[in-house]
């Protein structure tokens, strides 16, 4: 248990994150506890670097909506004084509290209060000793050996409330640091790409290395480790996982084609108001927006509830059926209403509110007329092809 939150043992994996204030400025850190934890956070970890610090963290504790890991680095007797504060975990990098017994009082006291500690490895922070042994470079291996060496520690003095992280920037690195460790141990194990970078190759980063391990099943929590706004981590660790299926959606899922010649609005702009205008709202619904009414329909027929342009107009539709005709300049207020509608009293409550034959006669009229205006080949592939042929020949 991190706090109220389970960890391991197959517990829904949680996502974690980061505050970037000063924990001496316990107003703003809890403010952006509450920004994190809205987004999708479950545990959030702030910086235990100074006494200052730690006495944020005695005021912060009590009044944070989510469990409370301290991060330490280099100074034991910040591990202390952060127990003192009354936090739910530690985090200690073995890599810069080097001292066999500043490692086993951190260890006791934290045994006698019951609070877990996460043994921190980071590739970038090896221990000189192990970076050397291992020929002067990181590798899974030496950041797998550096964990186990700070268990040994912690098992003298008997505690085992232990998460591990062996954290690399390289993504192949990490991976397979996970799977060894995986291998060599069954504490629960925190996942993440050090260092990612900013979005979106830091997203895709992070996503290539999480969502890999995540499928193999191991990993108990995670966190993007991202050069932006911390509240951009969470949403997307919280996103991940249900993208996943490992946790309960609890915003929308917003799918959109990808526009193409047939397309009637421009997808990307509407599917960004809807993206705004969705922001704010918990609603676990997946919602279509598609470019035609020609295949839009079809091909978001598995959606909660959709829309599709035709000539005009929007064309609403709820779980494949269609369902109401609206004005263009209406299409994403519509979809918050009906959504908010279907949340509330479900899909069936509102086809029964509408014409859906009609709706449907409108749709089909809009297809037709488009299949007139357009062809059945809006992208024009088949001009394309002769002229492919015409140079073969
Ligand atoms: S055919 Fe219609 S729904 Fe499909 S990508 Fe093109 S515009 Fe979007």
């Amino acid at each position: 248990m991190v706090g109220d939150v389970p960890v391991g043992g197959g517990a829904p994996v949680s996502v974690q994150s980061m505050t970037v204030t000063r924990t001496a400025d316990h107003e703003a850190t809890l403010q952006q506890i509450y920004d994190l934890a809205m987004a999708g956070a479950d545990i959030v970890r702030c910086t235990c670097n100074e006494i200052e610090a730690a006495e944020g963290l005695a005021r912060i504790v009590p009044r944070s909506p989510v469990p409370i890991v301290a991060d330490i680095h280099h100074q034991y007797r910040m591990a202390l004084a952060a127990l003192e504060a009354g936090v739910h975990c530690l985090r200690l990098n073995p890599g810069n509290i080097r001292k066999p017994e500043h490692i086993r009082v951190v260890a006791s006291e934290a045994r006698d209060r019951g609070v877990p500690i996460r043994i921190g490895v980071n590739g970038g922070s090896l221990h000189p000793d192990l970076y050397e042994k291992h020929g002067g470079r990181v590798t899974p291996e030496a950041m797998v050996e550096s964990a186990l060496e700070e268990i040994g520690y912690f098992a003298e003095v008997g505690f085992d409330l232990i998460k591990i992280s062996v954290k690399a920037s390289s993504v192949p690195i990490m991976i397979e640091a996970y799977r060894q460790l995986a291998d060599a141990t069954d504490h629960p194990l925190h996942l993440g790409v050090t260092e990612a970078g900013p979005p979106p190759a830091g997203l895709l980063k992070s996503t290539a290395g999480i969502a890999t391990l995540l499928a193999e099943g191991i990993g108990d929590t995670i966190r993007y480790s991202l050069t932006a706004d911390p509240v951009e981590e969470a949403r997307a660790g919280r996103q991940l996982l249900e993208s996943l299926g490992l946790r309960e959606r609890r915003n929308i899922d917003l799918i959109a084609c990808p526009s193409c010649g047939r397309a009637e609005i421009d997808v990307v702009a509407v599917a960004e108001e809807a993206m705004s205008a969705f922001a704010e709202r918990e609603i676990p619904l997946q919602v279509a927006i598609m470019g035609c009414v020609v295949n839009g329909p079809g091909e978001a027929r598995d959606a909660d509830l959709g829309i599709a342009a035709g000539r005009g107009r929007g064309h609403l539709f709820i779980k494949g059926q269609n369902a109401a005709v609206v004005a263009e300049d209406e299409m994403v207020d519509a979809l918050v209403e009906w959504a908010e509608f279907i949340h509330e009293h479900g899909a069936d409550a509102a086809l029964a509110r509408v014409d859906t034959e009609r709706a449907a006669r409108e749709a089909e009229r809009d297809r037709q007329g488009l299949l007139v205006e357009q062809g059945d080949d809006a992208n024009d592939a088949g001009t394309r092809i002769e002229k492919i042929r015409s140079r073969i020949a």
